[in-house]
């Protein structure tokens, strides 16, 4: 298809939720190495009550849809995660408007408003080893993919895999951002919890629209 309905909006939310529910864990895990382990928690309760609020009631609109997600993990997540995720559904529900369905270059400005809403409030730049790393590469490869003509399917799985490599690339720096950074050199040697769950919300996002 060349757009995502708000149906299929919803659908990537719904993985989104059960990705980070499976890989709870390991997310935990992650942030237990460089953190207060607790990513994986923080980001499991959030993501369900994201996921009972859109069972509750049926948004009428992409902007209803992203924003009530956004202020869901605003205020049921304490951690940093929280209203950094948040204003990235924020500032989307934002830029889409009332609308039913996006194209390609409506999800692309909408992905990259919340790719901007996070550099707002995190302050993050590319190498301090945060969920930044994985998603300014995964929005920047969504665009180039457009841009050559690819469809909705082959742009979102071009993002995913940049989401990953970026997660991955994560893993040797010393982190400059967050609890992390308190560690400074002995950050090195483990990815970013927050990268990590960035990339599953790229790769949901791929399956969702391939699905
Ligand atoms: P907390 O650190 O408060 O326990 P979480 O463990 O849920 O919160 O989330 C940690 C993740 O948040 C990090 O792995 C990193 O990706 C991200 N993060 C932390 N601070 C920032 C920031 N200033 N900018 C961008 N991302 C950040
Ligand atoms: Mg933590
Ligand atoms: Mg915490």
């Amino acid at each position: 298809a060349d757009t995502v309905s708000i149906a299929t909006l919803q659908d990537w939310i719904i993985r989104f939720g059960a990705a980070v529910a499976e890989k709870r864990e390991w997310l935990t895990e992650l942030d237990s190495a460089i953190g207060d382990a607790d990513h994986g928690a923080n980001m499991a309760r959030g993501m369900s009550a994201v996921t009972e609020k859109l069972a509750a009631s049926a948004p009428a609109a992409a902007d209803d849809l992203l924003k009530t997600v956004g202020m869901t993990l605003v205020s049921s997540v304490g951690g940093a995660s929280g209203p950094l995720y948040g204003t990235f559904f924020l500032r989307m529900g934002m830029t889409t408007g009332a609308v039913q369905d996006l194209d390609a270059t409506g999800l692309a400005a909408a992905l990259r408003a919340g790719l901007e809403g996070i550099v707002a409030r995190g302050k993050p730049e590319a190498g301090d080893k945060t969920m930044f790393d994985a998603m300014s590469p995964a929005v920047d490869a969504l665009d180039a993919a457009i841009a050559g003509g690819a469809d909705l399917a082959e742009a979102t799985q071009a993002a995913a895999v940049a989401a990953a490599t970026g997660r991955d690339a994560t893993l040797p720096l010393v982190a400059r951002k967050g609890r992390a950074s308190y560690l400074g050199e002995r950050s090195a040697g483990h990815l970013d919890p927050g990268a990590a769950s960035t990339t599953l919300l790229f790769e949901t996002l791929a399956a969702a629209i391939a699905a």
